[in-house]
C-alpha cells in the first residue's frame, strides 16, 4: 500500500543507511513504485519503507535524580514507525531515572505502546567519581 505518495507522483530520498548518502528517486505512476539511484539492495529496501512505513532508531536523554549526572543518554531497542517519535518523547518526559542503571537496562518497556522498549545507552550513571585528595 502507498500511502505517503498519494499526494505527489515523484520524491527524492536521501538514504541513510550508510555514508555514502545516496539520492534516490521514487516514482509511483498508478501505484507501482520505481525506483532509481540507490547503489545497492539495502537502499531500495530503505526508500520502499520509507513511502510504505517509515521507521528510525531515536535517542535522546531523560533526566535522573543524580546531580552529577542530569541526564541519562537512552535510545530504542529497535526501529520505531516515525509517526511515533513525538509520543515517545511525550512519554519520556515525565521518566526521572532513579537507580544508577547502564547500557542496555531498560527505562520504559513498550514506549508509546510501539512494542519497542527505551534502554540505557551509557555507563555514566555507574561510574566511580574519584577526587583526588590534597
Ligand atoms: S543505497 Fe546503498 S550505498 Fe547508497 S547510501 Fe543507501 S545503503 Fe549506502
Amino acid at each position: 500500500m502507498i500511502t505517503n505518495m498519494d499526494q505527489k507522483q515523484n520524491i527524492k530520498i536521501n538514504c541513510i543507511v550508510c555514508p555514502v548518502g545516496c539520492r534516490i528517486s521514487v516514482n509511483n505512476t498508478e501505484n507501482v513504485l520505481a525506483i532509481s539511484g540507490n547503489k545497492c539492495i539495502k537502499g531500495f529496501d530503505f526508500a520502499k519503507a520509507e513511502i510504505e512505513a517509515p521507521i528510525r532508531a531515536y535517542s535522546t536523554t531523560v533526566r535522573t535524580i543524580f546531580s552529577e549526572h542530569p541526564v541519562l543518554p537512552v535510545k530504542t531497542n529497535k526501529d520505531v514507525p516515525k509517526e511515533k517519535i513525538i509520543d515517545i518523547i511525550r512519554e519520556l518526559s515525565g521518566i526521572i531515572i532513579t537507580n544508577r542503571i547502564g547500557i542496555g537496562e531498560k527505562v520504559v518497556s513498550n514506549i508509546a505502546g510501539t512494542g519497542c522498549d527505551i534502554i540505557a545507552s551509557s555507563n555514566i550513571l555507574k561510574e566511580q567519581k574519584y577526587v583526588k585528595a590534597v
